[in-house]
Protein backbone atom coordinates (compact mmCIF):
# COMPACT_ATOMS: atom_id res chain seq x y z
CA UNK A 1 0.00 0.00 0.00
CA UNK A 2 1.02 3.83 -1.12
CA UNK A 3 1.04 6.65 1.14
CA UNK A 4 0.33 9.89 -0.75
CA UNK A 5 0.11 13.23 1.20
CA UNK A 6 -1.43 16.45 -0.08
CA UNK A 7 -0.07 19.35 1.55
CA UNK A 8 -0.35 23.04 0.44
CA UNK A 9 1.80 25.98 2.69
CA UNK A 10 -0.97 27.68 4.08
CA UNK A 11 -4.50 27.58 3.67
CA UNK A 12 -7.30 28.72 1.10
CA UNK A 13 -4.83 27.35 -2.03
CA UNK A 14 -7.39 24.73 -3.29
CA UNK A 15 -5.68 21.51 -1.53
CA UNK A 16 -8.80 20.20 -0.41
CA UNK A 17 -11.00 20.47 -3.27
CA UNK A 18 -8.15 18.95 -5.19
CA UNK A 19 -7.80 15.87 -2.76
CA UNK A 20 -11.72 15.38 -2.23
CA UNK A 21 -11.41 15.42 -6.42
CA UNK A 22 -8.21 12.65 -6.23
CA UNK A 23 -10.27 10.76 -3.77
CA UNK A 24 -12.96 10.73 -6.61
CA UNK A 25 -10.66 9.91 -9.09
CA UNK A 26 -8.67 6.96 -6.79
CA UNK A 27 -9.32 3.30 -6.98
CA UNK A 28 -9.47 1.06 -3.78
CA UNK A 29 -7.94 3.64 -1.09
CA UNK A 30 -8.99 5.07 2.40
CA UNK A 31 -9.12 8.51 3.23
CA UNK A 32 -7.83 10.05 5.95
CA UNK A 33 -8.65 14.05 6.74
CA UNK A 34 -5.50 15.62 9.00
CA UNK A 35 -6.19 18.70 8.78
CA UNK A 36 -7.80 18.06 12.35
CA UNK A 37 -7.31 21.87 13.50
CA UNK A 38 -10.16 23.19 10.83
CA UNK A 39 -11.18 19.85 9.01
CA UNK A 40 -13.27 20.16 5.66
CA UNK A 41 -13.36 17.50 3.95
CA UNK A 42 -16.19 16.41 5.52
CA UNK A 43 -17.81 18.84 3.67
CA UNK A 44 -17.59 17.66 0.28
CA UNK A 45 -17.27 14.11 1.66
CA UNK A 46 -20.58 14.34 3.79
CA UNK A 47 -19.00 10.99 5.94
CA UNK A 48 -21.77 9.22 7.62
CA UNK A 49 -20.45 8.54 11.29
CA UNK A 50 -19.89 4.95 12.08
CA UNK A 51 -17.22 5.16 15.24
CA UNK A 52 -16.17 7.75 17.31
CA UNK A 53 -13.61 7.68 20.10
CA UNK A 54 -12.35 10.20 22.37
CA UNK A 55 -9.30 11.74 22.27
CA UNK A 56 -6.60 11.72 25.10
CA UNK A 57 -3.89 13.91 25.49
CA UNK A 58 -2.25 14.53 29.02
CA UNK A 59 -3.69 15.74 32.04
CA UNK A 60 -5.63 18.89 34.15
CA UNK A 61 -5.67 20.33 37.26
CA UNK A 62 -8.94 19.61 38.67
CA UNK A 63 -9.90 21.30 42.31
CA UNK A 64 -12.02 19.17 44.77
CA UNK A 65 -14.27 22.66 46.03
CA UNK A 66 -15.05 20.18 49.40
CA UNK A 67 -11.34 20.07 50.67
CA UNK A 68 -10.01 23.43 49.27
CA UNK A 69 -9.10 26.38 52.06
CA UNK A 70 -8.30 28.51 49.48
CA UNK A 71 -5.27 29.03 51.06
CA UNK A 72 -3.48 30.58 47.57
CA UNK A 73 -0.95 28.48 47.47
CA UNK A 74 -1.53 27.00 44.22
CA UNK A 75 -2.41 30.49 42.59
CA UNK A 76 1.09 31.89 43.42
CA UNK A 77 3.07 28.67 42.00
CA UNK A 78 1.33 28.06 38.66
CA UNK A 79 3.46 29.61 35.95
CA UNK A 80 0.87 29.93 33.33
CA UNK A 81 -1.82 31.95 35.53
CA UNK A 82 -4.46 29.69 35.57
CA UNK A 83 -5.45 29.42 38.64
CA UNK A 84 -7.96 32.02 40.04
CA UNK A 85 -8.73 32.51 44.12
CA UNK A 86 -12.74 32.51 44.61
CA UNK A 87 -14.37 30.98 47.88
CA UNK A 88 -12.14 27.89 46.38
CA UNK A 89 -9.29 27.83 43.37
CA UNK A 90 -10.59 27.64 40.26
CA UNK A 91 -8.63 26.38 37.59
CA UNK A 92 -8.99 27.55 33.76
CA UNK A 93 -9.00 24.50 31.03
CA UNK A 94 -7.57 26.53 28.48
CA UNK A 95 -4.57 27.91 30.67
CA UNK A 96 -3.71 24.67 32.57
CA UNK A 97 -0.23 23.02 30.90
CA UNK A 98 -1.07 19.99 32.76
CA UNK A 99 2.56 20.41 34.71
CA UNK A 100 1.45 19.26 38.40
CA UNK A 101 3.11 21.90 40.25
CA UNK A 102 -0.28 22.80 42.13
CA UNK A 103 -1.05 19.59 43.19
CA UNK A 104 2.04 18.43 44.43
CA UNK A 105 1.84 21.43 46.21
CA UNK A 106 -1.50 21.71 47.72
CA UNK A 107 -1.29 21.48 51.39
CA UNK A 108 -4.94 20.28 51.53
CA UNK A 109 -4.22 17.44 48.42
CA UNK A 110 -7.59 19.00 46.77
CA UNK A 111 -5.73 19.37 43.60
CA UNK A 112 -6.33 15.84 41.22
CA UNK A 113 -4.54 15.68 37.90
CA UNK A 114 -7.08 14.17 35.40
CA UNK A 115 -6.88 12.37 32.04
CA UNK A 116 -7.63 15.37 29.32
CA UNK A 117 -10.47 14.92 26.52
CA UNK A 118 -9.09 17.24 23.82
CA UNK A 119 -11.42 16.00 21.22
CA UNK A 120 -12.50 12.90 18.64
CA UNK A 121 -11.65 11.29 16.06
CA UNK A 122 -13.87 8.96 13.55
CA UNK A 123 -14.23 6.33 11.00
CA UNK A 124 -16.77 7.30 8.55
CA UNK A 125 -18.37 5.83 5.10
CA UNK A 126 -18.26 8.19 2.54
CA UNK A 127 -19.48 7.71 -1.31
CA UNK A 128 -15.71 7.55 -2.44
CA UNK A 129 -15.07 5.19 0.26
CA UNK A 130 -13.67 4.98 4.13
CA UNK A 131 -12.78 8.23 5.51
CA UNK A 132 -10.58 8.75 8.71
CA UNK A 133 -11.10 12.25 10.48
CA UNK A 134 -10.89 13.96 13.91
CA UNK A 135 -11.95 17.07 15.84
CA UNK A 136 -9.50 18.84 18.27
CA UNK A 137 -11.54 20.68 20.48
CA UNK A 138 -10.73 24.93 20.54
CA UNK A 139 -8.16 25.26 22.44
CA UNK A 140 -6.64 22.12 22.48
CA UNK A 141 -2.65 21.93 21.15
CA UNK A 142 -2.11 18.31 20.33
CA UNK A 143 -2.97 18.62 16.62
CA UNK A 144 0.52 16.88 16.11
CA UNK A 145 -0.34 13.69 18.07
CA UNK A 146 -3.99 13.37 16.64
CA UNK A 147 -2.46 13.33 13.37
CA UNK A 148 -0.58 10.69 14.35
CA UNK A 149 -3.20 8.91 15.58
CA UNK A 150 -5.61 9.68 12.23
CA UNK A 151 -2.83 8.09 10.31
CA UNK A 152 -2.32 5.30 12.59
CA UNK A 153 -6.26 4.17 12.14
CA UNK A 154 -6.77 5.00 8.79
CA UNK A 155 -3.78 2.94 7.89
CA UNK A 156 -5.00 0.30 10.18
CA UNK A 157 -8.31 0.44 8.00
CA UNK A 158 -6.61 0.42 4.89
CA UNK A 159 -4.67 -2.84 5.64
CA UNK A 160 -8.56 -3.95 7.06
CA UNK A 161 -10.07 -3.33 3.60
CA UNK A 162 -6.88 -4.56 1.06
CA UNK A 163 -6.75 -1.12 0.02
CA UNK A 164 -3.71 -0.18 -2.26
CA UNK A 165 -3.78 3.99 -1.37
CA UNK A 166 -3.99 6.31 1.43
CA UNK A 167 -4.90 9.43 0.41
CA UNK A 168 -4.16 12.18 3.08
CA UNK A 169 -5.15 15.47 3.45
CA UNK A 170 -2.70 17.07 5.09
CA UNK A 171 -3.06 20.01 7.60
CA UNK A 172 -1.99 23.44 6.24
CA UNK A 173 1.36 25.56 6.77
CA UNK A 174 4.60 23.79 8.32
CA UNK A 175 3.79 23.00 11.99
CA UNK A 176 4.25 20.19 14.35
CA UNK A 177 0.70 18.93 12.41
CA UNK A 178 2.61 18.79 8.78
CA UNK A 179 5.83 17.25 10.34
CA UNK A 180 3.30 14.40 11.86
CA UNK A 181 1.83 13.89 8.62
CA UNK A 182 4.62 12.91 6.57
CA UNK A 183 5.71 10.33 8.91
CA UNK A 184 4.82 7.22 5.96
CA UNK A 185 4.07 9.15 3.28
CA UNK A 186 5.86 7.62 0.02
CA UNK A 187 5.01 10.90 -2.15
CA UNK A 188 3.93 14.07 -1.21
CA UNK A 189 2.10 16.82 -3.81
CA UNK A 190 2.69 20.29 -2.62
CA UNK A 191 -0.01 22.32 -3.88
CA UNK A 192 0.79 25.85 -4.96
CA UNK A 193 -0.97 29.41 -5.77
CA UNK A 194 0.82 31.60 -8.32
CA UNK A 195 1.50 34.24 -5.72
CA UNK A 196 5.08 35.76 -4.19
CA UNK A 197 3.32 34.39 -0.48
CA UNK A 198 2.17 30.86 -2.21
CA UNK A 199 5.30 30.15 -3.86
CA UNK A 200 7.63 31.51 -0.48
CA UNK A 201 4.91 28.68 1.53
CA UNK A 202 6.01 26.26 -1.20
CA UNK A 203 9.48 26.77 -0.56
CA UNK A 204 9.13 26.03 2.55
CA UNK A 205 7.07 22.55 2.47
CA UNK A 206 10.12 21.67 -0.18
CA UNK A 207 12.58 22.17 2.85
CA UNK A 208 10.75 19.92 5.16
CA UNK A 209 9.99 16.97 2.40
CA UNK A 210 13.91 17.11 1.71
CA UNK A 211 14.92 17.23 5.57
CA UNK A 212 12.26 13.82 5.56
CA UNK A 213 13.56 12.78 2.22
CA UNK A 214 9.75 12.21 0.48
CA UNK A 215 9.66 12.85 -2.99
CA UNK A 216 7.53 15.54 -3.62
CA UNK A 217 6.25 17.13 -6.81
CA UNK A 218 4.05 20.34 -6.83
CA UNK A 219 0.73 21.16 -8.73
CA UNK A 220 0.24 24.90 -9.56
CA UNK A 221 -3.45 25.50 -9.03
CA UNK A 222 -5.20 28.66 -10.61
CA UNK A 223 -2.14 28.96 -12.62
CA UNK A 224 -3.61 31.73 -14.90
CA UNK A 225 -4.55 33.55 -12.29
CA UNK A 226 -0.94 34.59 -12.21
CA UNK A 227 1.28 33.97 -15.34
CA UNK A 228 4.61 35.77 -14.22
CA UNK A 229 4.37 34.07 -10.83
CA UNK A 230 3.62 30.31 -12.25
CA UNK A 231 6.52 30.81 -14.49
CA UNK A 232 8.82 31.79 -11.13
CA UNK A 233 7.07 28.51 -9.54
CA UNK A 234 7.97 26.47 -12.41
CA UNK A 235 11.58 27.77 -12.42
CA UNK A 236 12.24 27.40 -8.77
CA UNK A 237 11.18 23.54 -9.50
CA UNK A 238 13.00 23.03 -12.30
CA UNK A 239 15.94 24.50 -10.49
CA UNK A 240 15.32 22.33 -7.41
CA UNK A 241 14.66 19.38 -9.82
CA UNK A 242 11.25 19.04 -8.53
CA UNK A 243 8.89 17.49 -10.52
CA UNK A 244 5.72 20.03 -11.82
CA UNK A 245 2.70 17.25 -12.60
CA UNK A 246 1.33 20.16 -13.90
CA UNK A 247 -1.50 23.44 -13.82
CA UNK A 248 -4.60 23.83 -13.31
CA UNK A 249 -6.47 26.50 -14.48
CA UNK A 250 -8.95 29.03 -12.51
CA UNK A 251 -12.56 27.89 -13.21
CA UNK A 252 -15.56 29.47 -11.11
CA UNK A 253 -17.45 26.14 -11.83
CA UNK A 254 -14.87 24.55 -9.30
CA UNK A 255 -16.55 27.23 -6.72
CA UNK A 256 -20.10 26.15 -7.86
CA UNK A 257 -19.13 22.50 -7.18
CA UNK A 258 -17.63 23.41 -3.77
CA UNK A 259 -20.35 25.46 -3.65
CA UNK A 260 -22.88 22.54 -3.87
CA UNK A 261 -20.70 20.53 -1.84
CA UNK A 262 -19.69 18.10 -4.87
CA UNK A 263 -16.23 17.15 -6.43
CA UNK A 264 -16.13 19.05 -10.06
CA UNK A 265 -16.54 15.82 -11.35
CA UNK A 266 -19.80 15.00 -10.13
CA UNK A 267 -21.22 18.34 -11.30
CA UNK A 268 -18.94 19.88 -14.33
CA UNK A 269 -16.61 16.93 -15.35
CA UNK A 270 -15.95 18.26 -18.90
CA UNK A 271 -14.64 21.31 -17.66
CA UNK A 272 -11.20 22.39 -18.22
CA UNK A 273 -10.14 22.17 -14.54
CA UNK A 274 -11.43 18.80 -14.08
CA UNK A 275 -9.41 17.36 -17.31
CA UNK A 276 -6.51 19.12 -15.42
CA UNK A 277 -7.24 17.60 -12.06
CA UNK A 278 -7.44 13.98 -14.33
CA UNK A 279 -4.75 14.38 -16.36
CA UNK A 280 -2.30 15.20 -13.27
CA UNK A 281 -3.87 11.92 -11.48
CA UNK A 282 -3.10 10.31 -14.04
CA UNK A 283 1.08 11.27 -13.74
CA UNK A 284 0.25 10.69 -10.15
CA UNK A 285 -0.62 7.25 -10.61
CA UNK A 286 2.71 6.57 -12.99
CA UNK A 287 4.88 8.50 -10.22
CA UNK A 288 3.73 6.31 -7.30
CA UNK A 289 4.33 3.29 -9.40
CA UNK A 290 8.13 4.44 -9.84
CA UNK A 291 8.28 4.87 -6.13
CA UNK A 292 7.17 1.37 -5.90
CA UNK A 293 9.27 0.03 -8.63
CA UNK A 294 12.59 1.92 -8.40
CA UNK A 295 12.75 3.00 -4.61
CA UNK A 296 16.20 4.30 -5.10
CA UNK A 297 15.35 6.47 -8.03
CA UNK A 298 12.48 7.98 -6.33
CA UNK A 299 11.31 11.33 -8.17
CA UNK A 300 12.05 14.41 -6.45
S1 LIG B 1 -3.28 25.07 47.17
FE1 LIG B 1 -4.95 23.61 47.51
S2 LIG B 1 -6.02 24.39 49.28
FE2 LIG B 1 -4.71 26.05 48.58
S3 LIG B 1 -6.05 27.23 47.22
FE3 LIG B 1 -5.00 25.76 45.96
S4 LIG B 1 -6.38 24.00 45.86
FE4 LIG B 1 -7.06 25.25 47.54
S1 LIG C 1 -1.28 21.78 36.52
FE1 LIG C 1 0.28 23.35 36.27
S2 LIG C 1 -0.59 24.69 34.70
FE2 LIG C 1 -2.29 23.48 35.48
S3 LIG C 1 -3.16 24.73 37.08
FE3 LIG C 1 -1.67 23.36 38.05
S4 LIG C 1 0.22 24.55 38.14
FE4 LIG C 1 -1.14 25.56 36.70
Amino acid sequence: MKELLILSGKGGTGKTTITSSFAWLAKNKVLADCDVDAADLHIILSPQESQRHDFISGVKAVVNPSKCTACGTCFELCRYDAIDISDTALVDDFSCEGCGVCAHFCPENAIDLVPNHCGYWFVSDTRFGTLVHAELKPGEENSGKLVSLVKQKARERAEDEGANLLLVDGPPGIGCPVISSFSGADLVIAITEPSKSGLHDLKRVIELSNHFKVPTCVIINKWDLNKSISEEIHEFCTRSKIRLLGTIPFDKRVINALVAEKTVFEEFKDCKAAQSIANIWHQIEKTLEEVKSEPEQRPR
